[in-house]
């Protein structure tokens, strides 16, 4: 399956558990923003588990997938628009 196409299966699948029934695109991105807190509290956590780790990485890209079929962005063409405008970038940002 291609980015696309399981960026769409995510949010519509998202949209069919209700998700999407109250959240706004702003309430999307804290879900965003929630997930990678929930990413750092695992990898923080002195037991640190890799599974939960993994999977709330996992939290993080398909948040971020359902946003953007929410808002008709193509978020594959987006990150390699993206990855080439960084691949352009000076060692460090140019910062010593
Ligand atoms: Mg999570």
């Amino acid at each position: 399956m291609k980015l696309r196409e399981f960026q769409k299966k995510v949010y519509d699948d998202a949209k069919e558990k209700g998700l999407w029934d109250t959240l706004t695109v702003i309430g999307g991105l804290h879900r965003v923003l929630a997930e990678v807190n929930e990413a750092i509290d695992e990898y923080e956590d002195e037991d640190r588990n890799w599974y939960n780790f993994r999977l709330e990485l996992a939290d993080i890209v398909l948040m971020t997938m359902s946003v953007a079929e929410r808002t008709s962005i193509n978020l594959e063409s987006a990150m390699i628009e993206k990855y080439k405008i960084n691949l352009k970038r000076e060692y460090r940002h140019g910062k010593r």
